[in-house]
């Protein structure tokens, strides 16, 4: 199963993509994760990605439907993958459609008010990625690895306004260019509660694909 996870930074696309990685034994690939990694470099590719992270605009695309691409023709991306992150551009989404063909888009739908508030709690785990809450982490260690929590640079509440702003901009228009193949669902809840009718209706279309 090809599946895209759309929906603002915040929203919950990246833990409602762990659970389906899991359950459905595909891959999660997270363009976020991927030039997270490559800031750590010491080239001139990551000095600018860093840059624009850093004031919450976007990598360039050219850049990402490359990473994408380079990504998507690994083996481990046979029987399919979760595209989390990406496309975030109408231009990127029509790249994507040369690339591969994707089976489903997952719209998680969440207020800006409540994305403000779980960003801004939102502490990560530098090594291994793991997502915390501040006030259900006190210790501020991660439960995986043990390594001490981190709040990324652009949860800070400046750049989230910025992130939401280049959202609605740039990668709202993607709902209505996948407007035929979108099952929508609240992520208000608990990432179970989120999860639930995502799993039911993936299930069901797992039969369907393949
Ligand atoms: P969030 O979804 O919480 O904003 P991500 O981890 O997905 O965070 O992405 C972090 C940053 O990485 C983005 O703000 C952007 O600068 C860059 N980025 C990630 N995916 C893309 C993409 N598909 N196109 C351009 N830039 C991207
Ligand atoms: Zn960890």
């Amino acid at each position: 199963m090809k599946i895209i996870l759309l929906g603002a930074p915040g929203s919950g696309k990246g833990t409602l993509a762990k659970k389906i990685s899991k359950d459905f034994d595909i891959p999660q690939i997270s363009t976020g994760d991927l030039f997270r990694a490559i800031v750590k470099e010491d080239s001139e590719l990551a000095s600018k990605v860093r840059e624009i992270m850093q004031s919450g605009g976007l990598v360039p695309d050219e850049v990402t439907i490359e990473i994408v691409k380079e990504r998507i023709a690994k083996d481990d991306c046979k029987k399919g993958f979760i595209l989390d992150g990406f496309p975030r551009t109408v231009n990127q989404a029509k790249a994507l459609e040369g690339i591969s063909q994707i089976d489903t888009v997952i719209l998680v739908d969440l207020a800006n008010e409540i994305i403000i508030d779980r960003l801004s709690a939102r502490r990560t785990c530098p090594n291994c990625g793991e997502i915390y809450s501040v006030q259900d982490n006190l210790e501020n260690v991660c439960k995986k690895c043990n390594s001490p929590l981190i709040q990324r640079d652009d949860d800070k509440p400046e750049t989230i306004r910025h992130r939401l702003e280049v959202y609605e901009q740039n990668t709202s228009p993607l709902i209505n260019f996948y407007s035929d193949r979108i099952f929508k669902v609240s992520s208000a809840g608990s990432p179970e509660e989120t999860y639930s009718p995502v799993k039911t209706f993936l299930s069901e279309m797992e039969g369907k694909v393949e």
